[in-house]
């Protein structure tokens, strides 16, 4: 796998690395993924940063640092390569990465470690870009809080150091080991790829059984239609299913997780392609219940989705590798 790994090292993947050295294997080296409640609302948070805006002046050129957004910066001598979520001008010949992150900051007034080394990455990529930077900035969203942390020589070199460590672990064949009982477990998005506990357990690490893992309450549901004759179209952000026996009926898309219809059920062209842009998977079934065939959007390889299950087929489930059958 590792001959297969970019050149350079994301400055995000050694915020994962200090977070746990599994998490960075999983998402870096065997390219696993998996959104969360955590995920989404960091990538909501980022809504107003994550469009490229401005560019920086040359280093010696003595202009000042106008708003600049999303900034990509890269140096293949570092290994290293950022998105910066915003630069600002110091007021005093320096420059000043600021990234935003979406939760609060310790009670200590401190950053997060995690958070730390992915500024000093940051700032290295800067300063080897040939900008003086001696501080950066990590904006926390949810308390509107932005804690300066003071970046030397001391700092730059720890990050690469970081990412030095972090590569010699990408070249290992295999993951490391989970972490045991560890607290930061719960909220990691990859709990349910990479069960800590059960993986623990089976190897005999540690001493207490595995925590329960309580499954998110999906936001969508699917939507069976079974009346003969019905029809599915769409109206504005809703698929809206007609018979002439009862009131249309309308679903919000966002909380449709598949549509399955059943016998003569009519799908209009504007409604599958709607549904596949969102990744809604659509399914056909006889009048029975004999799953007949199916048709999906564009998928993400690692995020399959239950679709649920059906008397006598058992549970059907959509990947990147299409549809699997689980009795
Ligand atoms: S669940 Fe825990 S051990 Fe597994 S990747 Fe996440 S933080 Fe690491």
């Amino acid at each position: 796998m590792t001959s297969d790994l970019p050149e350079l090292l994301p400055a995000r993947m050694l915020n994962e690395f200090v977070y746990c050295p599994r998490l960075f294997y999983l998402e870096w080296v065997d390219r696993r993924w998996a959104d969360s409640h955590d995920t989404e609302q960091g990538q909501f948070t980022h809504r107003g940063v994550n469009k490229r805006s401005g560019s920086l002046p040359e280093p010696e050129s003595g202009d000042s640092v106008k708003r600049v957004t999303a900034l990509h910066i890269e140096s293949r001598e570092l290994g290293l390569v950022a998105v910066l979520d915003r630069v600002e001008d110091g007021g005093d010949g320096t420059t000043v990465p600021v990234d935003t992150k979406k939760g609060r900051p310790p009670a200590s007034g401190q950053p997060w470690p995690a958070d730390a080394v992915q500024l000093y990455a940051q700032a290295a990529l800067l300063r080897d870009a040939g900008y003086s930077v001696d501080r950066g900035v990590l904006y926390y969203a949810e308390a509107n809080e932005r804690v300066t942390i003071a970046i030397g020589d001391a700092e730059v070199t720890a990050a690469l150091e970081i990412a030095k460590q972090a590569r010699e672990v990408a070249a290992r064949d295999e993951a490391p080991l989970p972490l045991v009982g560890s607290r930061r477990c719960p909220r990691c998005s990859l709990l349910g790829l990479c069960l800590p506990d059960e993986t623990n357990a089976l190897l005999r690490r540690g001493t207490e059984s595995p925590r329960r893992i309580v499954p998110r309450d999906p936001d969508c549901r699917p939507v069976y239609v079974t009346a003969p004759g019905a029809t599915v179209g769409l109206k504005g952000g809703r698929i809206r299913v007609l018979h002439e026996d009862s009131e249309p009926i309308e679903v919000r898309l966002i909380d449709v997780s598949q549509l399955c219809v059943f016998g003569n059920v009519q799908v209009s062209t504007q409604a599958l392609a709607e549904l596949w842009a969102r990744g809604i998977p659509v399914l056909w079934f006889s009048y029975n219940g004999w799953l007949r065939g199916w048709a999906q959007g564009e998928m993400s390889k690692y995020e399959p989705s239950w679709v649920g299950w059906r008397p006598g087929l058992g549970h059907l489930r959509f990947g990147g590798d299409g549809l699997t059958v689980a009795r």
